[in-house]
């Protein structure tokens, strides 16, 4: 199956590729194959190929927000690196194809004088990840500027609505096997000093609060209505603590950071770890905002555990 992959669709075929490569948590065990389709109609083919044959696939945007665990994942990563167009409008249009850089799309827009991702800055991760975890900062959402996206579920690629994604706090509704392949957006008009000014503090501002001891993929739970997650964990007294090269932040008790010689494994147990604590001292049911996908290690024979 991989062979006619690599055959009859155009792009790149990685096989055996270690996915901690393509995670900001830099952990992670291989997938069988990450392939990178050259444009619309080779992912078309690819994914008709991958499910005649029964091979799970998912997307990776930028990695920055996924916990793959040690024992990768069996089947196909795809990747939209080669989905970078962007065209900017004269009325505040954009469209901009899922695989580009958000940070570097807000930097542009901020550039031609265009607001309302400015406070986005510095937010790691591809277009296709922002829309999908409508990533956030200070008062701007993705969502909020999104008027089209294009999807490709089954076969088909179609445009549909901003409101067909019930845009909410870091979650936008999307259908299980759809892949964002681009979207419109629908900016302000801004006074662009204004604008590089804002962009310029919340990039110096994430600077210091990202030195946060090691990779990381952000903020590992979701704020509980009316309550900050990291005021929770660092009350329950879990700042600086961790599992194997796992570790609380002692700068942002909401992230977790890989020392170094973290296993995803570490990193998942200290999730779940943190997460009975909050609740039996809190009462607080904690939810990840990080997604977690593959299959773990698998279990060594006994003779090798001596
Ligand atoms: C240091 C740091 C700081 C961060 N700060 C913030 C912050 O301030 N605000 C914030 O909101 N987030 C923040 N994050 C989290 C993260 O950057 C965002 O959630 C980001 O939008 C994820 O994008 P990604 O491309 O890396 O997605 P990935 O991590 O690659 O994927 C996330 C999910 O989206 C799916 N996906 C990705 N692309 C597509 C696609 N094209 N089609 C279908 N599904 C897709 C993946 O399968 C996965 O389920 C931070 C992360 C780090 C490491």
């Amino acid at each position: 199956m991989l062979d006619d992959l690599m055959h009859r669709c155009r792009g790149h075929l990685l096989r055996d590729e270690p996915l901690w490569r393509h995670t900001s948590w830099q952990v992670g065990g291989p997938a069988a194959a990450l392939f990178r389709p050259a444009n619309h109609v080779d992912l078309v083919k690819a994914v008709r190929l991958l499910d005649a044959a029964g091979c799970p696939w998912l997307v990776l945007g930028g990695g920055s927000n996924l916990l793959v665990r040690d024992g990768g994942f069996q089947g196909v990563v795809l990747d939209l690196h080669e989905f970078t167009t962007v065209r900017i409008g004269t009325d505040g249009r954009v469209e901009a194809e899922a695989g580009v850089r958000l940070n570097g799309l807000v930097k542009q827009l901020v550039a031609a004088g265009l607001g309302g991702l400015e406070e986005l800055a510095g937010i790691p991760g591809t277009v296709g990840g922002a829309l999908v975890m409508n990533a956030g900062a200070g008062s701007q959402e993705f969502g909020r500027v999104v008027e089209e996206v294009e999807i490709l579920s089954g076969e088909t690629f179609s445009w549909r609505p901003a409101a067909a994604f019930a845009f909410g706090y870091r979650q936008a509704s999307l259908e299980p096997g759809a892949i964002v392949t681009a979207v419109r957006l629908h900016l302000s008009g801004g006074d662009p000093e204004m604008l590089q000014a804002t962009y310029a503090e919340r990039m110096s501002h994430r600077r210091q609060a990202h030195a946060v001891g090691g990779p990381s993929a952000g903020s590992v739970f979701r704020n509980p209505p009316g309550q900050k997650a990291w005021e929770l964990i660092a009350g329950c007294g879990w700042q600086g603590r961790g599992v194997g090269g796992a570790k609380v932040s002692e700068r942002h008790a909401n992230f977790i950071v890989n020392t170094g010689r973290a296993m995803a494994a570490d990193i998942e147990t200290l999730i779940e770890t943190i997460r009975a604590d909050v609740e039996r001292q809190t009462g607080v049911q904690l939810e990840a905002e990080v997604k977690i996908v593959g299959e773990p290690a698998a279990a060594r024979p006994v003779s090798e555990e001596a």
